[in-house]
Order: C-alpha cells, then structure tokens, then sequence
C-alpha cells in the first residue's frame, strides 16, 4: 500500500472551515491473479470536497468489506478510481435540506473517509435505544438481511427444522444461527475454517454441532454431524459444500444458495455440484438470490430483530478492526477467514462521533 497525494483528483475548494482538511480514498490499481495482495491497492489523499447545493459532506465512521468486492476486483471495480462499498457516515456539512448536519446515513460510497452525496445516494439511519450504529452494517445491514431473506423467503424455515450453514462463523453464517434460533429452528449444523472457529460456533453463537471443512470431505462431516438429514441449507461457500448440502438434504428439503465464497479467486470454478440430479429424485428446491432485490423486508427485518438486540437475545457478531488505515488489511484478513462473524472497519477518531 502506499499513500500519496493526488493533485489531479479534486479541484473543488476547501469547505469553508476545513481549509486545508484532507480526504482519502482507496483505489485498486491491478487486476488480481489469484487471491488479492494489498500492492493493488493505492491510498490517494486529495482536498476536503466541498458539498455542492443539493449534496451533503459526510464523513464515514463504519466501512464494510465484502466477499463481493474480491468479484468487483475482477472488473466491476474501477482502475484508479475510488471504490465502492456500504458505509455509515455522518453529515458534516449540508446543502441540501434532507440530509441535516448531525445526521446518520447508509451509503455505498465507501472505501473513503468522505464523500460528497445527494439524497437519492444515501438512506438516515433510525436511531434504537441500546442498539450499536455499527449494527447496521451487520445484523441491521446487508448480512442480516441476507439471512433474514435466505430463512425466512427463499428456505422458508419452519419450527423444528434442521439447518445447514456454511461459512457459519462469518456474518451471514453468524446471522443465520442467531435468526434461525429466534425463529425456531432445529438443529444448527455449522462449517467453518478452523478449530477455534468450530468451537465458537457451538460454545457462543449456539451452533448444535460444527466442524472444520479442512478434517476431510465436507459430505462424510455433514453426513455425521446430521444422519438422519438436513431440511433447510444456507450455503454461503459454494463447490464442495453445495454438493455436501444436496447430499445431506432430505426429501423436500430447500436450499437458499447465498454465495460461493470458494471460487471468487479460484482459477478455475469449482465443478458444479455432481449430484445435480438428486434435486429432482428427492424433490429438493435449491434456489439463489441477491439481498439488494429485498430491500423492502428492511423494516420487516427492524421489527423483527431491533427487540432482540435490546433484550439480548440476539448478541451481535462482528470483528471491528480500527483505524481506515487498515481497511485493505481487513478485506484481505475477511477472505482469509480471519473474522468472526461480520467484518467491519470502523475510524480511529472520527470526528463525526466526538
Ligand atoms: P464472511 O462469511 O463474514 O467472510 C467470508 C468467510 O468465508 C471467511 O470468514 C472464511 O471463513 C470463509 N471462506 C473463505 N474462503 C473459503 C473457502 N475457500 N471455503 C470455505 N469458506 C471460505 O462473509 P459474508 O459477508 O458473511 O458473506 C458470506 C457469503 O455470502 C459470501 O459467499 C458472499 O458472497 C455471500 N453473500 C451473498 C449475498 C447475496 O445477496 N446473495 C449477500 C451477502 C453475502 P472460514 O475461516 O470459515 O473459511
């Protein structure tokens, strides 16, 4: 990583009472090959954008790094440009009426520790009693809603039943425990990358049984940790695990297909599941889908988890890694495995939150 000023990014003035205050962005500067390094990565520090009239400065506290991004380095993202990502800022200057000063917002202009937004850009966030800001980029956020969508529309859990996650320590593996067990569920059967993690799962996030995907064939460890079969999958990791899950599944079993955290870097995908076929002779429904075409259970998903924060009964997962400077270290150590539940950056001293 390097940090350097860039003299041609920004010609705006200085807002009035930060003359001389400065901006950062992360831009990618090369295409991975492989698993992503922190050298295609760039930290560019420019001028203290000023807000037009309509748009509002505001300066981000909370950043999210996604697996989604690995698939944006590829192409989507950019060369030289700032990237993009959920983050939660705060106004610090307003010219537009809809976005105060003091206000909390969700945005995707992330990666940067300010931005310069207009009022279709951003959502103000509600305020809960004795719920963390940081929340909303977790249970509140995007993971929680995923899992939220993946339980409760696309597998449609019942009482009683059996579920299967994998990437189970992450923050859509942590959400689907914690939302799957206020929602009835029956045994949680967890996989994830390590001892330390298997053992989390079952001693603090109420995983039934884990195991540790590296011990040997995902389907021997699910077909033992589940002999009598699994009525509902949320498969976050694809490959391997996906073909485990269908053959694990019982008849008429669902299986929400969240992502496929195995092949984002590999060279070549993974085979498709070879059992394909055993969805039609077992009448099994495997099916995927994308949060952001649910943003309308957002509420749903308030009234439903916000009471659960504030008694308890739904702890909140996350590995917070401070300091913006560390936002490329913390994207890399996310696909590595090397969080707990979601990962979240958050500013050293932000002093939207002073
Ligand atoms: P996360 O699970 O918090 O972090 C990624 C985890 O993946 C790591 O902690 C690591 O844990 C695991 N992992 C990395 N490489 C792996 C591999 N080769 N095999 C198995 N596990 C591996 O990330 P997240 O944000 O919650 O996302 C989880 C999945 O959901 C991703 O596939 C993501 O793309 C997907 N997703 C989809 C949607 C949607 O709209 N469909 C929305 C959000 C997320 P271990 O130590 O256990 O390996």
């Amino acid at each position: 990583m390097n940090q350097r000023p860039d003299t041609s990014a920004d010609t705006r003035t200085d807002t009035g009472t930060r003359a001389g205050a400065t901006a950062v962005t992360v831009q990618q500067v090369a295409r991975p090959d492989g698993f992503p390094t922190a050298d295609l990565f760039r930290f560019v520090e420019g001028r203290l954008p000023a807000p037009s009239r309509g748009t509002a400065l505001v300066e981000n506290v909370y950043w999210s790094v996604d697996p989604y991004h690995r698939e944006m380095m590829d192409g989507a993202f950019a060369l030289n440009a700032p990237l993009e990502g959920r983050t939660i800022g705060r106004v610090i200057e307003s010219r537009a009426p809809e976005l105060p000063e003091g206000a909390l917002l969700l945005h995707r202009h992330g990666w940067r520790t300010h931005a310069v937004l207009r009022p279709d850009e951003a959502r103000l966030l509600p305020s809960h009693e004795g719920v963390p800001l940081s929340a909303h980029l977790g249970i509140l956020g995007g993971t929680g809603l995923t899992a939220y969508v993946a339980l409760t529309r696309i597998a449609q859990l019942q009482a009683g039943q059996d579920v299967f996650v994998s990437a189970a320590a992450g923050g859509v593996g942590t959400a689907t425990a914690r939302i799957g067990r206020l929602l009835g569920a029956g045994r949680l059967i967890g996989s994830a990358g390590s001892p330390a993690k298997v053992a989390h799962l079952t001693e603090h996030v109420g995983y039934d049984i884990a195991f540790d995907y590296h011990d040997g064939p995902v389907v021997d460890a699910l077909r033992a940790a589940a002999p009598d079969g699994v009525h509902r999958t949320v498969d976050n990791v694809g490959g391997e695990h996906l073909e485990a899950a269908i053959a694990a599944s019982r008849d008429h079993a669902r299986i929400a297909w969240v992502g496929a955290i195995a092949q984002y870097h590999a060279a070549e995908p993974p085979p498709a599941p070879r059992n394909l076929f055993d969805l039609v002779g077992r009448s099994i429904r495997l099916e995927g889908f994308l949060v952001r075409d649910y943003p309308h259970l957002q509420q749903e998903l308030y009234d439903f988890a916000v009471p659960h924060i504030q008694s308890g009964r739904l702890p909140l997962d996350a590995t917070l890694v401070t300091g913006f400077d560390q936002i490329v270290n913390a994207f890399l150590g996310m696909l590595r495995g090397e969080n707990l539940g979601k990962m979240i950056v958050g500013a050293a001293q932000p002093t939207a939150l002073r």
